[in-house]
């Protein structure tokens, strides 16, 4: 996909410049060089805190290269891991190759597209990392509800974090936003993000900082936002009970930036509608 900040820095790199999807093959290395292993500690023990010990088996959604699902198979979890993008699951699936027996024992990859899977199969618990949920637009979310719905053990619960509202400003928020970070590999990178309010989207850009480099990869994606009211309400129109939504830092020592919601599939009583 374009972005209006990728065609500016595209058109003033010319042949060196090469547009490509975040999470597609031609990015599979900054991918890899982004996610960080371990970061997803405070998220992990929020999740694990909430599933019941014996509640049986567990299926993430949009795993990535399971920077959650790793964690939890240390903790002796039996894990399904479903992921869209064939790059990063071919990532995750040369990680757990590396992993030791027991581990790739616990652990099946699915190749799915969360909005709509069936995978012959319930769980005791479905979890979706935080700021993962943000990935379908509004009209892909009432498939990811009944496909999770289809997929639960009765009383078995979905969990997922989204970002806590931020708290009210006098100025509004800038639309747009830059920042530079570091990969595993010491390279530096830029992520550019824009707001576009009316599409309740957000587009980003990430790049290497070195804007001179051959070729010069100009990664994009987009993300809905979804606030935790407008969430709960979706849920409960799905047919779930929200029970208790807690919070967590997003980072290791930040403050409870993240709300997990937690909800149980409201049973299907015979003759109702
Ligand atoms: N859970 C991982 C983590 O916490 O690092 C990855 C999170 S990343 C924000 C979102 C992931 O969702 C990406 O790996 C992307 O390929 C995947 N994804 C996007 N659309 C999807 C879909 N419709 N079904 C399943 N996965 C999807």
């Amino acid at each position: 996909m374009r972005t209006a900040y990728a065609d500016v820095l595209l058109a003033s790199t010319g042949e060196r410049g090469v547009l490509c999807d975040f999470y597609g093959e031609a990015a599979a290395e900054i991918y890899r060089d982004l996610v960080q292993a371990g970061e997803g500690g405070p998220e992990v023990r929020a999740i694990a805190a909430r599933v019941r010990p014996g509640s049986g088996p567990v299926l993430e959604l949009a795993a990535g290269m399971g920077r959650l699902t790793f964690p939890f198979l240390e903790l002796g979890w039996e894990m399904t891991a479903l992921e869209l993008a064939p790059a990063v699951v071919t990532a995750f699936r040369d990680r757990l190759a590396a992993a030791t027996a027991d581990v790739r024992d616990r652990c099946t990859v699915v190749q799915g597209d969360m909005s709509d899977f069936a995978l012959g199969k319930r769980f005791g618990t479905v979890v979706i990392s935080a700021g993962s949920l943000n990935v379908l637009d509004r009209s892909r979310r009432p498939g990811l509800y009944a496909s999770v719905r289809d997929h639960l053990e009765p009383g078995g619960k979905l969990l997922f974090g989204v970002p806590k509202p931020p708290p009210a400003k006098p100025e509004p928020e800038p639309l747009e936003r830059r920042q530079e970070f570091t990969g595993r590999s010491g390279r530096r990178y830029v992520l550019h993000a824009r707001n576009i309010p009316a599409e309740e989207t957000q587009e980003i850009t990430i790049h290497y900082a070195d804007v001179t480099a051959d070729p010069l990869l100009v990664c994009t994606h987009r993300i809905w936002h979804i606030g935790v009211e407008q969430a709960m309400e979706e849920l409960t129109l799905a047919g779930f009970e929200v029970t208790a939504p807690s919070s967590f830092g997003s980072i290791e020592g930040s403050s409870d930036d993240m709300v997990l919601v937690e909800a149980v599939a409201r049973e299907i009583t015979e003759g109702a509608e």
